[in-house]
């Protein structure tokens, strides 16, 4: 696979899943753009890690993508410092669960602003560069109760089926420019965001992977950076499951 000089823009690389991302991307020799919102400190620590260890470069990038301006301004940066962006991952997304009967209006909304108008504002900024050079790949990070639903997770499991639709409209609307759309649906992975769950909890999900063991970040970061790769060219609209075997489409 050959990424050298490729630009990407990780968002949420700082922890977890678009950390092991950013590091992937980073050993395939590409400049690398972190996005963070509030973890300064470990976007730092994932650049420095890639600047001393890895071929590629690596920038970090303060930006909330729920505001459109700040998005834009992002990216106009990167696009100065960096070189206009070849790969995006939209991968910044949070969690605010409650059944449907306790969730607040205000919990749907910040999980919807953050996974589907982050991903959008995203898509936004960097695909006017990706067309005038008819190249690029978006993908998208959903998630594998995006497909079975949960309990407990009604406006998570909106963002991340929603993220399909737009992962589908998206790759139609820019197949002709050359640029190519795709997903990546992690099942459970050991990170911050699952860490926190309840032992109990844990022990029922693990007896629902076949495969018998919880994934790691680097698992996706594989699938994503395979979606990103000259091999997938033919590959645009679709999904990538990571999951253990625990949902099968
Ligand atoms: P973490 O909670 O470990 O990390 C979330 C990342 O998103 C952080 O880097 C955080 O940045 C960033 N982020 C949150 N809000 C914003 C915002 N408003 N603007 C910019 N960045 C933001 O999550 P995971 O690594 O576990 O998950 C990554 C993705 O994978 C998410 O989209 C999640 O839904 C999905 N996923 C995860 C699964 C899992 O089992 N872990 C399973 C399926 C899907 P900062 O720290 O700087 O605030």
């Amino acid at each position: 696979m050959s990424f050298k000089d490729k630009v990407v823009l990780v968002t949420g690389g700082s922890r977890g899943i678009g950390k092991a991302i950013a590091i992937k991307f980073g050993e395939l020799g590409c400049k690398v753009a972190i996005n963070y919102n509030q973890n300064k400190d470990k976007a730092l620590e994932v650049a420095d890690y890639i600047n001393k260890n890895c071929d590629g470069i690596c920038k970090i990038y303060q930006c909330n993508v729920t505001k459109e301006e700040d998005v834009k301004k992002m990216v106009s940066e990167i696009e100065k410092e960096l070189g206009s962006v070849d790969i995006l991952v939209n991968n910044a997304g949070i969690t605010k669960d409650n059944i449907i009967l306790r969730l607040k209006e205000q919990d749907f909304d910040d999980v919807f602003d953050v996974n589907i108008k982050g991903a959008f504002f995203c898509i936004k900024a960097v695909s006017r560069g990706m067309m005038k050079k008819r190249y690029g790949k978006i993908i998208n990070i959903s998630s594998v109760v995006g497909f079975t639903g949960n309990i407990g997770q009604s406006n998570y499991v909106v963002t991340k089926s929603g993220l399909i639709g737009l992962t589908k409209s998206v790759a139609l609307e820019l197949s002709s420019r050359g640029i190519r759309v795709n997903a990546v649906a992690p099942g459970f992975i050991e990170t911050e965001m699952t860490e926190s769950l309840p032992d109990d909890v844990k022990k029922v999900m693990l007896e629902k992977i076949p495969l018998g063991y919880f994934g790691k970040p680097e698992d996706v970061a594989n699938a994503v950076v395979f979606l990103a790769s000259e091999e997938a060219d033919y590959i645009t609209g679709t999904t990538i499951h990571v999951n253990g075997g625990m949902y099968l489409p």
